[in-house]
């Protein structure tokens, strides 16, 4: 079976001439399925961009990247939408969930962009929400929740496709001690499961969850070292 990711000598450029900035310098990652990798790195290093790519946000400017084998760069832009919303989950720093609107219903929403039937839905987004403990919360909305709840809402819509690879940028960036651990143990749970984990990370306490420590500085990565 194909890797879940496969980037060679990827490379990302910002900007033009005097303005330019090299975010990531030819790095090249292979995550095997049922992995889970912590990516460390200052601010700056380049952790942000090299997400955005592996989450088919945005392109590399050279380089190869397969995505569960897929070439993802000859893909048109209806195309990696269609990816996104099949084969990655996103976990965002900020939760990004849709005020108003009540957590079975954000996390439903993936589902719905996919097209499946509303009972289904229902019933999935329940099964998410219960797997991150706040099934009593389904009717809540985000104001109505605590940051660490709102986290994990966001946790269950990003698992509810049944993605083949979560994606996470600083989840725990927002948290109080006590939610980053229960974030922290759904993530572990998920990856006991079977799901393959990135997850960035400035904090060294949140990287020790991972399986593989992979440390960027400059564009570069400078370290790449199982822990477990
Ligand atoms: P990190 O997430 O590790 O803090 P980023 O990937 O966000 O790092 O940024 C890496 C480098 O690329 C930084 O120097 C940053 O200023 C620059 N950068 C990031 N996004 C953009 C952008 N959209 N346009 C120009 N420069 C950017
Ligand atoms: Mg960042």
């Amino acid at each position: 079976m194909s890797p879940v990711l496969d980037i060679q000598n990827v490379k990302k450029i910002y900007g033009e001439g005097e303005t330019e900035v090299h975010a990531l310098r030819g790095v090249s990652l292979t995550v095997e399925r049922g992995d889970y990798i912590a990516i460390m790195g200052s601010s700056g290093s380049g952790k942000s961009t090299l997400m955005n790519i592996l989450g088919c946000l945005d392109i590399p400017s050279s380089g190869k990247y397969l995505l569960d084998g897929v070439d993802v760069s000859r893909l048109n832009d209806r195309q990696l939408a269609l990816v996104r919303n099949r084969r990655i989950g996103f976990v965002f720093q900020a939760f990004n969930l849709i005020a108003r609107t009540t957590a079975q219903a954000n996390v439903e929403l993936p589902l719905a962009y996919a097209g499946v039937k509303a009972a289904e839905r229902r019933r999935r987004a329940k099964l998410a929400l219960t797997m991150v403990g706040l099934a009593d919360r389904s009717g809540h909305e985000p104001n109505q929740l605590s940051g660490g709840q709102q986290q994990r809402v966001a946790v269950a819509r990003a698992l509810v496709t049944a993605p083949a690879l979560v994606l996470a940028d600083e989840p725990t960036g927002n948290l109080d001690t006590q939610s980053t651990e229960d974030v922290l143990a759904i993530f572990d749970k998920l990856n006991r499961s079977g799901r393959t984990i990135v997850l960035i990370t400035h904090e060294p306490d949140v990287a020790e969850h991972a399986k593989r420590l992979i440390r960027l500085v400059d564009g570069r990565i400078v370290q790449d070292e199982r822990l477990k």
